[in-house]
């Protein structure tokens, strides 16, 4: 099943972002980000409402081809479905749609999270709809597309696996790498050319200061990360290199 982590917003943050704490939990409400910039994963968006959203809008969980991050716990009302109903009894997934994810992979791991959601919570398979159910709006659009059809996305969640790993806890925790800072963002753009095209990892350029970084995706267990920065030392891309917990 899909590794679930939690990054809870504040309860304060959350008492102004949604409608208080007695969702009936009667839907699940599936959405898609419509963001396909690079890095625009599960953890960016989960920053992103920690942080405190300048939009009005919540929601429970964000999904990526990696993990799915919750940001809210189910009771909280969250402004996802664009209705009265939808907000206040649906429990609101948005799934990832950034350029350098697998859609694919990350529509599966939103059906094996509902499939676990639905188990925990008692909502019937019937109850699981999309945000264009309540408003109307084309959300979640590539699935509306057919991308992967909506049919086929309920029968994942039919089949999906909701065994939870025996113990959770010694599971290896997720790792990033960050880089040393490079002076030009044209520097920095090599480096991560290079751990894009010719290692294949997820990589993208964060700006600190005046200066420049470049941050992996996560790698699970620190083996993989050590193993990871003796790759970026051999091939001499940055003079120093830092794991962080992702
Ligand atoms: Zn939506």
């Amino acid at each position: 099943m899909v590794t679930i982590r939690q990054k809870l917003v504040s309860a304060t943050q959350a008492a102004k972002i949604t409608n208080g704490k007695n969702n009936a939990k009667k839907y699940i409400v599936v959405h898609e980000t419509d963001n396909t910039s690079v890095g625009a994963d599960a953890d960016a968006h989960a920053r992103l409402q920690g942080n405190g959203n300048s939009r009005d809008a919540s929601w429970h969980w964000q999904v990526d081809d990696k993990e799915a991050v919750q940001s809210f716990a189910h009771y909280w009302q969250c402004w996802g479905a664009g209705t009265y109903i939808g907000n206040n009894q649906g429990i609101q997934i948005e799934i990832c749609v950034n350029s350098d994810g697998n859609y694919k992979k990350a529509v599966e791991n939103a059906a094996s999270l509902i499939a676990k959601i639905i188990k925990d919570e008692n909502i019937s398979i019937d109850n699981i709809v999309q945000h264009h159910y309540f408003s109307g709006k084309n959300c979640p659009r590539n699935m509306r597309a057919g991308k992967i059809s909506w049919s086929n996305f309920l029968k994942m969640i039919a089949d999906a696996d909701t065994q939870q790993p025996e113990n959770p806890s010694t599971e290896p925790l997720k790792y990033r790498l960050l880089t040393g800072t490079y002076s030009t963002r044209k520097a920095a753009q090599s480096v991560l050319e290079v751990m894009q095209h010719r290692f294949g990892w997820v990589a993208y350029i964060e700006q600190d200061g005046t200066k420049y970084r470049v941050k992996t995706g996560t790698f699970t267990g620190l083996n993989a990360a050590q193993h990871a920065e003796n790759k970026i030392k051999t091939a001499k891309l940055a003079q120093v290199t830092y794991i962080v917990p992702a």
